[in-house]
């Protein structure tokens, strides 16, 4: 054993000696096939869940509810996705535009009421859809173990990777292939959904998947907790962050838009959104990698050009970094090829469907690369740009003309979830099929939700009654 004086006395070639001993001597040495993995099987299941945020979650909650025995795959080692592992911490209104009628319920707002009640969620203004509930995001992380652990039927796959998909015939998966600390395995399921964002699974499958070109994609952002907000408003009467992040001597940054907001329970902590990385692909894996590593660099020139802009008074600790979220937050990737592509009509002006399996009332949000676009359902828009000198250009208009007929909220088809060519396959959340201005809306979490209890509710439709994935919708009743 090298004490730790030696170990850094000796440097990283002592060190590689060490660990080969180690591992010589725990017997684990590569095996003579090069590392080729047998499969194994993870067991067999009705229904099989790939990505476990929110809306993998519901999916499966909702399958395991009616009696199926669901395995649920994550990534990472806890549940939530871009809300717990990109810390963005706001669920929308659940309410239309004009606050009068309530257009989302379901899990969605059982969970929102659980973090109320425990004064682990705030809300601010209920019934305005630019705003909603701010959740402590690492009490929702709690929430879903929770739930899921209630359900015994739920099997949860955490730190397993989705690879592959096996199948029977075109568009008739049987199995997933995942990867996870016990080497190969697969999951048999007589239904699957994929939740992973990206369509990780679909595509794998073989079914359609499509993608804007990269200079088109949304705008990608690492979030992260800092402290030392407050004290830099008190002390200088303002804490203005388009100029911290583009204006002279700030962070050098091509936009100025970002947003912050108290941490719910920790009042000492301010989450920040502000970091902007274009022309990445999340599906390309080497997109990806450069992408956090450019977010991180720009967190660090944000908390630096703050530091720089508002210096700590009387020795105070000024702006510190208290934590960065562990992925990037991905705003785009790939879609999948749908029996429908929901168009930005169809949300602007609140298209009823006869397959609707969600509501919502968000706007239409577009992070280009340096400004901002929102476009509302009451026919006004905005668009926001950063001037050289750090301040925001607000430009406002219209997209519909005065005295056109407007909607208060919007539908989600469940056709936009098939892909074409399924037989037991479907999806759940932003790889949803649609065009580039409804994903601007439909991207939120409170809508990516929903589509997660409609997958799960559809997957025990498909089951029970053998139907395929285009027939076993289960609409949301008419309100
Ligand atoms: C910075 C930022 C701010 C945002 N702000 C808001 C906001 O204020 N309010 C709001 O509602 N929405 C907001 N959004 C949008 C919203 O968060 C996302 O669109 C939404 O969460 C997407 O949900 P999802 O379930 O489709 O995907 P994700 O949240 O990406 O979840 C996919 C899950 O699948 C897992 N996964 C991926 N690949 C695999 C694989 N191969 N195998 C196994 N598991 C896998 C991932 O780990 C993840 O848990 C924001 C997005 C960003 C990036």
């Amino acid at each position: 054993m090298l004490t730790r004086r030696e170990f850094f006395g000796a440097g990283l070639g002592a060190f590689a000696a060490f660990a080969a001993q180690n591992s010589a001597r725990a017997g684990d040495a590569v095996p003579a096939s090069g590392g080729a993995r047998k499969e194994t099987s993870a067991g067999e299941f009705d229904v099989c869940v790939l990505g476990g945020s929110c809306t993998g979650v519901f999916a499966a909650v909702r399958a395991a509810e009616r009696g199926m025995k669901v395995a649920l795959v994550e990534n990472n080692g806890f549940f939530g996705g871009t809300a717990t592992a990109g810390f963005v911490p706001v669920w929308h209104s659940l309410y239309d535009t004009k606050g009068e009628k309530k257009i989302i319920g379901g899990l969605t707002e059982e969970i929102e009421n659980r973090l109320l009640a425990r004064r682990e969620a705030v809300l601010e203004k209920r019934t305005d859809p630019s705003v909603g509930a701010y959740l402590n995001v690492s009490a929702l992380t709690l929430a879903l173990d929770d739930l899921v652990s209630k359900h015994g039927s739920i099997r949860p796959f955490l730190h397993a990777r989705v690879t592959d998909a096996r199948l029977s015939s075109a568009g008739r998966a049987t199995h997933a292939v995942i990867e996870d600390k016990s080497g190969r395995r697969l999951i048999a399921a007589k239904f699957f959904i994929d939740a992973t964002g990206d369509a990780d699974f679909i595509r794998r499958a073989g079914l359609g998947t499509w993608r804007l070109e990269r200079a088109d994609l949304q705008a990608h952002t690492t979030c992260a907790l800092i402290s030392g907000v407050d004290a830099a408003r008190r002390a200088y009467g303002r804490f203005d962050l388009s100029r911290i992040l583009c204006g002279k001597g700030g962070a050098g940054l091509e936009h100025g838009f970002g947003w912050t907001a108290k941490v719910v329970g920790c009042p000492s902590l301010d989450f920040i959104a502000a970091t902007r990385v274009k022309n990445c692909d999340p599906s390309d894996a080497d997109d990806l990698t450069r992408g956090e590593i450019e977010a991180r660099r720009q967190i660090a020139a944000i908390v630096d050009a703050a530091n720089r802009m508002y210096p700590p008074k009387k020795g105070g600790p000024g702006i510190s970094i208290a934590a960065i979220a562990p992925c990037m937050g991905l705003r785009e990737s790939r879609h999948i090829d749908a029996l429908y592509r929901v168009t930005a009509d169809d949300v602007l002006r609140g298209r009823r469907f006869d397959d609707t399996i969600a509501r919502g009332s968000y706007r239409v949000d577009i992070h280009e690369g340096t400004g901002i676009t929102f476009r509302y359902l009451d026919g006004t828009e905005t668009r926001m740009t950063a001037r050289p000198d750090g301040s925001m250009k607000h430009a406002r208009g219209r997209w519909l003309p005065k005295g056109e007929k407007t909607a208060t909220w919007y539908e989600i088809p469940y056709r936009a979830l098939v892909p074409k060519g399924s037989q037991n396959i479907i999806a759940a959340g932003r790889m949803i099929d649609c065009e580039r201005d409804a994903y601007g809306a439909l991207r939120v979490m409170v809508n990516c939700n929903q589509m997660g209890e409609a997958a799960g509710l559809a997957a025990v439709r498909a089951v029970k009654e053998r139907l395929p994935a285009a027939d076993a919708c289960v609409p949301l009743a008419s309100i």
